[in-house]
């Protein structure tokens, strides 16, 4: 969750050329060498280019006809086209960076693909995520980007609390100020905001707590033991910021937590899981 590994600006620039080959000559070598120059210029400034830089790399008919060629990640026209870079980017994400739980369906453009015409196929800007993050996101919207904004390590700065209410656990999250950069924590902020991204979870939260293994769960102690080291195992695996290490932390931490807890939620929660 928040982070997916950066492409490489090397394969990046390699597309290049075969964007200005699908282009039925509209684009041509001359193309390349401002297009380059735009991506590295992208990835020097972590995923960020001033307008003016962007708009002086390509006339805007050039542009457009950049813009034009993203179908062609998405929809073969009896070639290939650039579906590879596609199925390349959908690779390394297994789920959703914006929420950490969604299936990466869409891709998002970073820096948004209307303004942002010349960027439209560059992989650097094109971000794997579910298709309600990438919609609530839509143009008007910066979200962190997964493959350039760095947190300090060891760090945990997104904080689940939990209380029951009507014998289910509800969980809410919070951004810890004093963890981050004030401006970066602002930003993740606003991000949750727009993506309700609360909500969303409270439907997860529900099922990853119903799925806690009760039969093995012998007594109190047992379930405390054991969701310690399901814990350890969650930090390692998804990150220490990480929606379900935020829920381990703050059910580990919850006063007195007992079998009878987590048995209430289940029963209070069946009705919503089961399938008809
Ligand atoms: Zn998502």
């Amino acid at each position: 969750m928040w982070r997916l590994s950066k492409p490489d600006l090397d394969d990046a620039i390699r597309d290049i050329d075969k964007v200005i080959a699908l282009s039925n000559k509209k684009l041509d070598a001359a193309d390349a060498p401002p297009l380059e120059k735009l991506y590295q210029a992208y990835d020097a400034g972590s995923g960020y280019v001033p307008d003016q830089l962007h708009d002086s790399s390509l006339t805007e008919d050039k542009a457009a006809i950049v813009y034009k060629q993203y179908e062609k990640t998405r929809f073969s026209y009896g070639s290939p086209g650039l579906k590879y870079m596609r199925s390349e980017l959908m690779a390394n994400a297994a789920h959703c960076p914006y929420c950490g739980f969604g299936e990466p369906s869409h891709l998002d453009h970073a820096m948004p693909k209307k303004p942002y015409k010349a960027l439209s196929v560059c992989r650097l800007n094109l971000v794997p995520s579910c298709s309600v993050c990438n919609e609530k996101k839509g143009d008007k919207h910066k979200f962190v980007h997964p493959y350039y904004q760095t947190y300090p390590v060891g760090v945990r700065f997104f904080i689940a609390s939990i209380t029951v209410v009507d014998n289910i656990f509800v969980a809410s999250f919070a951004i810890d100020d004093s963890a981050i950069d004030g401006q970066l924590a602002d930003l993740l902020r606003a991000q949750i905001k727009i993506a309700e991204l609360e909500d969303r979870l409270r439907r997860e939260v529900n099922r990853f707590i119903r799925e806690i293994p009760l039969s093995a769960l012998i007594s109190d102690e047992v379930l405390n033991k054991y969701l310690e080291v399901i814990l350890a195992d969650t930090k390692s695996d998804f990150g220490l910021n990480h929606w379900k290490t935020a829920v381990l932390f703050a059910l580990c931490e919850f006063p007195g937590l007992t079998v009878e807890h987590i048995r209430n939620h289940k029963s209070a929660t069946a009705d919503a899981a089961q399938i008809v």
